[in-house]
C-alpha cells in the first residue's frame, strides 16, 4: 500500500489528511504544534515525531505549509527532507509560495533524482472537508500523472498549469480575483445594510444576479447569512488575513516581474493590510471578515 507523509496539519492539511484516512489511505503526519497531531492520530493517522521520521519510509509526501520560508527551511539543507526521503519518493507540495520557491525547491530536488510538483489548492477549508478542492499542479507530466490518483482523494478539480512554478502562478491569479471579489461583495452588501435591506435577501438577489460570484455562493462574509462559513463562526477557522496579504504580496512581485497592471490588487491590498493593521488579532481572523471594514458606524 501506498504510504503517505502529510506534514503541516492547520486548516487546510488537517481535513485534506483526514480524506486519505476517510479513503483508506495509511497516512503519516506530522506538524509543530502537538495537538494537531493528536487530532489526527485519533482518526486513524501514524505519529512521526519529526519531519525526517514522517518522511522515511514514504512513498508519497504532501507538505501544506504557511509561507515559502516555511517550505523552504523543510525540504532543503543538511536535515531538509530532500536529504531524507527513499529514492522513489513522489513530493508535493500545495502550499501556496511564490514561483521562484517551487521552482528552486524542485529543482533541487530534480538534481537529486527525486519527483517533485508544486500543487496548489483552491477551495477553502469547505472545499478541504469536502474533498471538493482544486489543485492546481506545476510539474512534468509523468510527476503531475503520479500524484493525480492521491490528489483524487482530496480533491474534485485537478489542472496541469505547467511547468515546475505554473501551479503556483496560476493559484496567486486566482487568489487576487478573490481578494477583490471579497472585498466587492462587502463593500455591497454593507451599502445594502446601510440602506435598511436585509443582507440575507440582498445576498439572494445578487446571487440570482450578475454579481454572482463565489464569496456569494460559498463564503458569504455577512454573520448570520450562511451556516458553517467562518463568517458565522466569529471569522475563525477559514484562510487567514494575513495569508490573503502574502498572496496579495505574491501577486504584486508576480506582476512587478512582468510589467502588468493590477490596479484593483492594488486597492484590494491596501484595504487588507488596513483591516490587518487595524486592530491587534486582525490577522489570525478569517479575511470574510473584510466586511467588517465597509461597517457604517
Ligand atoms: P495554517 O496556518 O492553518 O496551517 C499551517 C500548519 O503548518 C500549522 O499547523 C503549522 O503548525 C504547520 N507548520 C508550519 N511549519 C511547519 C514545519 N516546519 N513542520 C511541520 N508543520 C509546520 O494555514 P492553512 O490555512 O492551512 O494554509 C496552508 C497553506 O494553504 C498556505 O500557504 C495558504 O495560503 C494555503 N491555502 C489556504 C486556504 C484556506 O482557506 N485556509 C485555501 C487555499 C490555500
Amino acid at each position: 500500500m501506498t504510504q503517505i507523509a502529510f506534514i503541516g496539519l492547520g486548516n487546510m492539511g488537517a481535513p485534506m489528511a483526514r480524506n486519505l484516512l476517510k479513503h483508506q489511505q495509511q497516512v503519516i503526519v506530522f506538524d509543530l504544534v502537538p495537538a494537531a497531531v493528536d487530532a489526527l492520530v485519533k482518526a486513524g493517522a501514524t505519529r512521526a515525531n519529526s519531519p525526517q521520521q514522517a518522511v522515511a519510509t514514504a512513498d508519497v509526501v504532501i507538505t501544506m505549509l504557511p509561507t515559502a520560508n516555511h517550505v523552504k527551511s523543510l525540504y532543503l539543507g543538511d536535515e531538509g527532507l530532500l536529504t531524507n526521503v527513499p529514492a522513489h519518493c513522489l513530493l508535493i507540495d500545495c502550499s501556496t509560495i511564490d514561483s521562484g520557491s517551487a521552482i528552486e525547491v524542485g529543482q533541487q530536488a530534480r538534481k537529486m533524482g527525486l519527483a517533485f510538483i508544486d500543487a496548489p489548492v483552491s477551495g477553502g477549508v469547505g472545499g478541504a472537508a469536502a474533498g471538493t478542492l482544486t489543485f492546481i499542479m506545476g510539474g512534468d507530466t509523468a510527476d503531475v500523472e503520479r500524484a493525480r490518483p492521491i490528489l483524487a482523494l482530496m480533491g474534485a478539480n485537478l489542472f496541469h498549469a505547467g511547468a515546475l512554478g505554473a501551479g503556483q502562478i496560476a493559484k496567486v491569479c486566482n487568489n487576487m480575483l478573490l481578494s477583490v471579489l471579497m472585498a466587492g461583495t462587502s463593500e455591497a452588501l454593507q451599502l445594502a445594510i446601510a440602506n435598511g435591506l436585509d443582507p440575507k435577501v440582498m445576498s439572494d438577489i445578487m446571487l440570482q444576479s450578475s454579481g454572482c460570484n463565489w464569496s456569494l455562493q460559498k463564503y458569504n462574509p455577512c454573520p448570520g447569512v450562511m451556516d458553517n462559513v467562518p463568517s458565522s463562526n466569529d471569522y475563525n477557522g477559514g484562510f487567514m488575513v494575513k495569508l490573503m496579504n502574502k498572496d496579495l504580496t505574491l501577486a504584486m512581485d508576480t506582476a512587478a516581474k512582468v510589467g502588468a497592471a493590477t490596479p484593483m490588487a492594488s486597492a484590494a491590498q491596501a484595504l487588507y493590510r488596513l483591516h490587518q493593521a487595524q486592530q491587534s488579532g486582525n490577522g489570525e481572523k478569517d479575511f470574510s471578515s473584510i466586511f467588517t471594514l465597509f461597517a457604517k458606524h
